[in-house]
């Protein structure tokens, strides 16, 4: 009999596991702050995309328990049928504002929201510039557009201004995230926007890491530039999501009237997916006011970043382990190979520290690192105890 290929894949899951390639989940639970139950097990989290301390807090959990009561648990359609909630237009309104832009699309998920939006922008003919560095999503985003996808070095704006130049698209999109994922570093925006407007191309930003924690009360990376507001540009499409610093689910789109009508229009993850539960935009509302209320908790996260950043620059003086350049919550220490990485991660285990160990092909080849996610819920004494256990293991 003729082999099947569905008999291929327990070897094929036994490749990854050589190459340090296979992924484990944890079953995990809150505690209190940054510590969680991670397999039975209480741990030190540095890996949390919660910047803010926000996903545990006690008025948005009531919010979706109100929001749940008064609008139903599940909202029954796509948002072009019968899905579109109170709740969910409200909070479209909401967010526009806070980022300072015309109009907001809410999404029950990032990754939705970016695979969907730049298909409905361009298509066959057009082509599509992207950061060598962007989230999985937005690449995705631009392979199901058929446009051409023309990829540019990590932030080397003259490769991107060369491109376009290069290029004779009738459309023209740029996509870029603003902080980038795994790196923690800010796109340059001002300098995006203004070879866009030189090439007449449209800028798309995926800021899920800034949202809520850069800008004046966390309104996010275009109001960190001034570009928000009276300010804001009708070539900028701004994406953000909402699991992330808000505490939450979901992601939102804003930009110009026109734009958002047209995405509204022709996205098939919004018109094809069941709206998001109405209770989560309920949540979000009470979450957006913590954001935009709370500037302790910005600070706070300020005061941890400097502190991890001065700890290891002085704790591994003498290691060849690199800290990344990030003024942001996310601080990438590169250790090089996938089982060396591995052997840190497994090592701050040992001590009741979880940071996770990001490999290819997530990040590029001999650059596996320690993803370590700050958040405004660790104390100076979490921080302090992360560095003291890099220090001692980058020496062992
Ligand atoms: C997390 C993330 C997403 C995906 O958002 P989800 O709401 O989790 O689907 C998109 N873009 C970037 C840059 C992200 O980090």
């Amino acid at each position: 009999m003729k082999a099947s290929w569905l008999d291929e894949f327990p070897a094929r899951i036994k490749d990854l596991d050589a190459q340090h390639l296979r992924r484990k989940r944890r079953i995990v639970s809150p505690l209190v702050a940054a510590r969680m139950q991670v397999d039975g097990r209480e741990m030190l989290a540095f890996c949390s995309n919660d910047y803010l301390g926000l996903a545990s807090h006690e008025a948005i959990i009531q919010a979706a328990c109100e929001g749940a009561k008064k609008f139903g648990a599940g909202s029954g359609a796509s948002p072009l049928v019968s899905g579109h909630s109170l709740a969910n237009e409200t909070l479209e309104h909401e967010l526009a504002a806070f980022v300072g832009l015309p109009k907001a699309l809410y999404f029950y998920a990032g990754y939705a929201a970016n695979i969907g939006i730049i298909p409905a922008l361009v298509g066959r003919g057009d082509a599509v510039f992207s950061d060598a560095l962007n989230h999985a999503c937005l690449i995705d985003g631009a392979r199901l557009s058929r446009a051409d996808i023309v990829p540019y070095e990590h932030a080397n704006l003259s490769a991107l201004s060369a491109a376009l130049c290069a290029s004779t698209a009738q459309r023209k999109l740029v996509i870029s995230d603003a902080v980038f994922s795994m790196d923690g570093d800010i796109a340059n925006i001002p300098a995006l926007l203004a070879l866009c407007e030189q090439h007449d191309a449209l800028l798309l930003l995926d800021d899920a890491h800034g949202f809520g924690v850069l800008g004046p009360q966390g309104r996010g990376a275009l109001a960190q530039f001034g570009l928000s507001g009276a300010n804001a540009s009708a070539r900028v499409l701004y994406m953000a999501t909402l699991g992330k610093a808000a505490g939450v689910a979901g992601a939102f789109v804003a930009g110009s009237e026109a734009l958002i009508e047209w995405l509204l229009q022709k996205t098939r993850s919004y018109i094809f997916a069941t709206a998001a539960p109405p209770m989560l935009a309920s949540a979000l509302s009470a979450s957006l006011k913590l954001i935009a209320q709370d500037d302790w908790r910005r600070s706070d996260l300020a005061l941890r970043i400097a502190q991890l950043r001065l700890g290891l620059q002085a704790g591994l003086k003498n290691s060849n382990w690199r800290l990344g350049e990030s003024s942001t919550a996310i601080q990438a220490l590169v250790i090089g190979s996938n089982e060396d990485a591995l052997r840190v991660m497994q090592g701050l285990a040992e001590r009741g520290i979880w940071v996770p160990a990001i490999r290819p092909p997530t990040v590029p080849q001999g650059t596996a690192r320690l993803r370590i996610a700050l958040s405004a819920a660790h104390t100076q004494e979490d921080v302090a105890l992360l560095v003291q256990a890099l220090t001692e293991l980058s020496i062992a």
